[in-house]
């Protein structure tokens, strides 16, 4: 379909322009250079209309999240990002949609130093695939799999806020602050992906993962991989005051906390000797870390507790499940 292939127009110019970048859009592939002593960290993320945002969101929104949440998965393993590919698929030719989608990528790429160096557009149900490249200094990779026994788990930000958020977009629940409720949907809209904090997290912490499909889910993957267990203290999670203000029940709020999705938070460990460096560290570049519980040798449990007393959600409500 020819109309698709100048859809190219809007992408290769107004992004960032790296020097590591020898050839980007136009040709058949982009040729790019690595720098010596880096590694090149590479993650790939779909979002599809209906499954991973609602119908109807805007296209700022859609961009900013098909972005987001490569960058977080690149935070993860404490990489930079250099290089991002991007593949549409559009039911239809939506000029103003194209111009709005493509300037918030590019309005990204300057924000977070990105180059976007090529892509593809087919005609189809609307979701958007990113491939997201990054560096990180040879073997510096935070992974899933170093957590120890002893290490403290610490989060970034705060907890619950995009779930809050999609329900409140839902009509599922109703928030009467109209700050607070805008604050909690531009959550779900515009995540934060935690990159200076994934840079910082290098050769101090023994493992890290981003919250993408809520605090508890994550963190299963963290134990799993670790061969740890965990005790997670569920009255010290960090959550916002939008919820606290306005969702009246605690353990409601606590439950938003411990397993909404799509908050792309860091969950991440340290050992005892890292702990008061790294929470200096972290608050020298204002981004907010908490400490919520410590890896034990429990393997593969996961200790809940409220008020230092065990504690159990209902099943339903762990883990995040897509709307669709
Ligand atoms: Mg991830």
């Amino acid at each position: 379909m020819k109309e698709f292939d100048l859809i190219g127009n809007y992408f290769a110019k107004g992004g960032y322009v790296r020097k590591d970048v020898l050839l980007g859009i136009g040709d058949d592939a982009a040729v790019t250079k690595v720098p010596a002593g880096q590694c090149v960290v590479t993650t790939t993320d779909t979002i599809v209309e209906g499954v991973h945002f609602l119908p109807q969101t805007a296209p700022e929104s859609i961009a900013h999240r098909a972005i987001a949440v490569n960058l977080s998965d690149l935070a993860a393993m404490g990489a930079q990002p250099a290089w991002i590919s991007l593949s549409l698929s559009l039911p239809s030719i939506n000029e103003s949609w194209l111009k709005a989608f493509s300037e918030k990528i590019h309005s990204l790429s300057h924000y977070f130093s990105f180059q976007l160096i090529g892509g593809d557009t087919v005609q189809g149900p609307l979701s958007i695939t990113v491939t997201a490249q990054g560096f990180i200094p040879d073997d510096n990779q935070i992974t899933r799999s170093g957590a120890e026994p002893g290490d403290w788990l610490f989060v970034t930000g705060s907890l619950g806020d995009a779930g809050v958020g999609l329900d409140l977009l839902q009509n599922k629940i109703t928030v009467s602050n109209p700050e607070h409720a805008s604050y909690l949907k531009n959550r779900h809209w515009f995540p934060t992906p935690r990159v200076l904090a994934g840079t910082t997290l290098r050769r101090i912490a023994t493992s890290c993962i981003d919250i993408s499909d809520g605090l508890i889910q994550d963190l299963k993957h963290v134990i799993s991989r670790s061969e740890v267990g965990a005790i997670v203290h569920l009255d010290k999670l960090p959550i916002s005051e939008a919820i606290t203000k306005n969702i009246e029940n605690g353990i409601d709020a606590i439950t938003y906390a411990a397993t909404a999705g799509d908050d792309y938070e860091l969950l991440f460990t340290v050992p005892e000797e890292q702990r008061v460096h790294i929470e200096t560290a972290l608050a020298s570049y204002n981004i907010p870390v908490t400490r919520i519980g410590q890896i034990t040798g429990a393997t593969g449990k996961i200790d809940l507790r409220l008020n230092q007393k065990p504690f159990e959600f209902e099943s339903r409500k762990l883990g995040f499940e897509h709307f669709s």
